[in-house]
């Protein structure tokens, strides 16, 4: 027997008009790239996204088709976001940071017909405009005056128009059209450090289930008082999902546009009281230098969430002890929408000593409902969550990945022996028996000792904890007799002179001598991939015929 309850799909646009119904007066302020404050409300997001929809829809976009975009976080950017796919076309966001080929490598894989860009990236889409053939258009996120067409620059850029025009051009009566759920509604292309970047096709019950569970009480915990700022920019993995789940709540929305420097952020931290931000540790070390250097404390932050690499210890400790703010590690990936734990105490913890329960913080945390994970030996064979127990992390749920845009066939990924999907993250990890996950390596990045793994993430760790150290990276080189012995490359900090010898013996009695590194290399510079992660496969390159003694 079937239920019989209403069938209303759940998609995009019924966020956004939820938002602009019940939470029509909440507002959203974007620092622009015109440098100056812009605010208004969902309401008036809901109607020039409407326009938007019914703007492109006369342009002869077509609902599955893809729009690319390049832009910062603002106001433009978040109506490109519920316009576009609100209308049944995909929203496909690029990592400008990314190199201007590979760039036009993505526009061209993902065929897409518009781009979207901010002003900033002018120079990129200048370079690449005329070898992307699937564009029809391109848009100007600005008004016509500031189009540079109309500034007396020219651009070489074929059927460029500004945003304004376009809004302007569309109806006010806009009516978004009903589908099925599992329609595409987003793309993104992981950041891959090998071979042609991949992408990740989101569809609108993905989205919106996990816009919902990123709202839970021990995942983001968003309500309607939040006042939310998203420093995690929204061409990476939408930005967490931040815009759609801030319109679910009714929250109100800061976007810090292209600023993202200590004092550009803390002075629209105070000036927007916000109570919740979002980022990756990066972008938290600058904010901390500059609160400290200035001597300055948050008025209105409460809670923030730090992921897409590991948080260092020190910085949980900097928020929670000095500054009175909870930090919520979190864990994710771009295949898994992206969220797959966050880290939040449970009522057994609270009465912990506050050492233990800065350490359980530390972990990548907990999953909650909508991802389940496992972790499985190289047989594929389920291992105990005992803590200390280190594998293959698999995950699965309704906004995990099954197969790549245009994989072959559209194949899914792997299924184990009992027919069950499961989405090999990459990740090789550890889960105690409160369920909470511990990252200790990506699986290609993990050194393989004697048949033992060694976790080039611990040993990172704890280089950077050494005064003299900026920066360090861990690889295994091959050996002779352990088949992989870990290197320690590392960056000393500005006038510091350091010593091999006195580096070494920083490891001791802190993790098994086995795991010691077996030598040091000072480098100027660790490569770093556009969204901050560290290319190791680059230094394996690298420092691939160092020969290390035979120990
Ligand atoms: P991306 O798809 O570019 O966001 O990269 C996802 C990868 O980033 C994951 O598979 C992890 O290797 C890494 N990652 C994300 N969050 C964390 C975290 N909190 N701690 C350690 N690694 C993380």
């Amino acid at each position: 027997m079937l239920g019989q309850m209403m069938k209303m799909p759940l998609l995009i646009s019924s966020i956004l008009r939820h938002a602009a119904r019940h939470h029509g007066h909440v507002e959203v302020v974007s620092r622009r790239v015109e440098g100056d404050i812009h605010r208004y409300t969902w309401a008036d997001c809901a109607v020039r996204a409407g326009q938007l929809a019914s703007a492109l829809e006369s342009i002869g976009i077509e609902q599955g088709d893809r729009i690319g975009t390049l832009a910062w976080n603002g106001y433009r950017h978040l109506e490109t976001y519920y316009g576009v796919s609100g209308m049944g076309a995909i929203t496909h966001t690029i990592n400008p940071r990314l190199h201007p080929d590979q760039i036009a490598w993505m526009i061209g894989h993902a065929e897409n017909v518009a781009v979207v860009f901010d002003l900033t990236f002018l120079p990129i889409v200048r370079s690449i405009a005329t070898r992307c053939p699937s564009v029809k258009t391109w848009i100007a996120l600005c008004d016509r005056t500031l189009l540079p067409n109309e500034a007396g620059i020219s651009t070489g850029i074929p059927n460029l128009i500004a945003f304004e025009d376009l809004i302007q051009s569309g109806s006010d009566q806009w009516n978004w059209p009903q589908f099925d759920e599992q329609r595409a509604s987003g793309l993104c292309y992981t950041s891959g450090t090998t071979g042609d970047p991949k992408g990740v096709l989101y569809s609108h019950r993905s989205t919106i289930l996990h816009a919902y569970a990123s709202c839970l009480p021990d995942a983001f915990g968003f309500s309607a008082r939040d006042c939310i700022l998203p420093v995690v920019p929204m061409f990476h993995v939408n930005a967490w999902g931040i815009p759609y789940a801030a319109a679910l709540v009714g929250a109100k929305l800061v976007f810090p546009g292209p600023n993202l420097d200590g004092r550009s952020l803390y002075e629209l931290f105070e000036s927007e009281q916000v109570t919740f931000s979002g980022g990756v540790p990066t972008i938290w070390f600058g904010l901390l230098n500059h609160l400290e250097s200035h001597q300055l404390r948050f008025t209105s932050l409460k809670r923030t969430v730090i992921g897409g690499s590991a948080c260092p210890p020190s910085m949980i400790r900097a928020f929670r002890e000095r500054y009175g703010v909870e930090v919520l590690h979190a864990w994710g990936m771009t295949e898994l929408s992206p969220l797959g734990s966050v880290c939040a105490l449970q009522n057994k913890h609270l009465s912990e000593p506050l050492e233990a329960q800065q350490r359980r913080l530390e972990k990548q945390g907990h999953a909650f409902f909508g991802v389940d994970l496992r972790v499985v030996n190289d047989a594929g064979e389920d291992l105990p969550w005992d803590g200390s127990s280190q594998g293959h992390l698999q995950a699965r749920g309704p906004w995990v990945i099954e197969s790549y845009f245009k994989s072959a066939g559209g194949n899914p990924l792997t299924f184990d022996a009992q027919g069950e999907g499961w989405f090999p993250t990459g990740d090789v990890a550890t889960i105690d028996s409160d369920g909470y996950l511990q990252i200790t390596d990506r699986s290609k990045d993990v050194i393989k000792s004697g048949g033992e793994w060694i976790s080039s993430v611990d040993l990172e760790n704890l280089a950077v904890a050494h005064p003299g150290v900026a920066m360090a990276a861990v690889i295994g080189i091959p050996h002779p007799k352990w088949d992989e012995r870990p290197l320690l490359v590392v960056v000393p900090k500005p006038g510091i002179a350091l010593e091999r010898v006195e580096l070494l013996q920083f490891f001791d009695g802190k993790v098994p001598r086995w795991w010691v590194p077996d030598d040091v290399q000072f480098v100027e510079s660790i490569p770093l991939g556009a969204t901050g992660k560290m290319l190791k496969n680059r230094l394996r390159e690298q420092f691939k015929d160092l020969q290390l003694a035979d120990t």
